[in-house]
């Protein structure tokens, strides 16, 4: 936290902190995969997930004294400090820092940097195929507050969303846009099944450009000869495709059973989404010889107990 390496109960934030009241923040969601065999943490396409959260901070005027290089390797030392030996949910913030309220100019304020690394499962609580309904919330536009940059008081948008999700008993939301078409999940991309193609939003549809998102782009032509396409989507193409998925870093790939009570094809896990699922986890867990250039690789500097 701000140059220095301390215990979770040291590193703490004042009530004035400006990020803590406005939101004013560039973060990123990052993974830790244990890998049993060889003992060691395997971080997926770390680079990218920096390179997205320095574009962040440079729509808040926040201006790190680290390089993507610099961030990558203060990582890798979270988590061999740590020593955990399990999945981890990694979350660097790079923050407006100043103690100082009222105060809506970002040129005027101080940043601050913290990366913490905590053990973590299934973020969404489902091995199965899940539940969605179609939020009554719209994704915040372009225009208002990027969400093609992972700041913080953006995640307002998709935290109502998955709250009333929730509490109506489904597992989680499905964002549309301003223009009706379908954007994105509440933390994940979302992907449709037809035949050999696999069709998701553009990116000018309001999604984050999700990591993950990109690789199921990649695996799908590369790895299983499909045909994607990027395009606007329908709300009613949820009701009628072979098959729906989720990607995020935290969901992984995470196959949708039903959107709004209505069955997607058979209810289950699609054999696409299958197909993906499995050649995903290998790679992130540094089990695919072809994909290790992707990792970043962290060995626990602490013994085991
Ligand atoms: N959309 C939103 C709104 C998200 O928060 C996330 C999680 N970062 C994603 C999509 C998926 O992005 P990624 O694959 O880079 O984790």
């Amino acid at each position: 936290m701000n140059g220095e390496y301390v215990p979770l109960e040291d590193a703490k934030v004042g009530i004035m902190t400006h990020a803590l009241h406005y939101g004013t923040a560039a973060f990123e969601g990052i993974r830790g995969n244990w890998n049993e065999d060889d003992g060691k943490m395997y971080m997926f396409k770390l680079r990218e997930h920096y390179e997205r959260m320095l574009t962040g901070c440079k729509l808040l005027w926040i201006d790190l004294p680290y390089t993507v290089d610099d961030l990558c390797e203060i990582t890798k030392e979270v988590v061999e400090r740590s020593g955990f030996r399990q999945d981890l949910y990694i979350r660097p913030v790079a923050y407006k820092s100043e103690e100082k309220v009222a105060n809506l100019n970002l040129r005027s304020l101080a940043d601050g940097f913290f990366c913490l690394a905590i053990p973590f499962g299934n973020y969404i609580d489902s091995d199965g195929a899940i539940s969605c309904t179609v939020a009554s919330w719209r994704r915040i536009d372009d225009t208002m507050v990027p969400p093609r940059f992972k700041l913080s008081g953006l995640y307002l948008n998709s935290i109502l969303a998955k709250t009333d999700a929730i509490a109506m008993g489904f597992d989680e939301a499905i964002m549309l846009n301003m223009d009706g078409h379908v954007c994105e999940g509440t933390g994940e991309n979302i992907f449709f099944v037809s035949g050999n193609t696999i069709s998701t939003p553009t990116l000018e549809s309001n999604v984050l450009p999700g990591i993950t998102r990109q690789t199921v782009i990649d695996l799908a032509r590369d790895e299983l000869g499909m045909d994607v396409e990027q395009r606007p989507i329908d709300r009613s193409e949820l009701y009628t495709a072979d098959e729906i998925f989720l990607t995020g870093t935290a969901a992984h790939i995470q196959g949708i059973g039903s959107v709004d009570y209505r069955q997607v094809s058979t209810g289950a896990i699609g054999a696409v989404t299958r197909k993906l699922q499995d050649l995903y986890f290998p790679i992130v867990r540094g089990q695919n010889p072809k994909y290790m250039n992707t990792l970043t690789v962290a060995a626990p500097k602490v013994a085991a107990p």
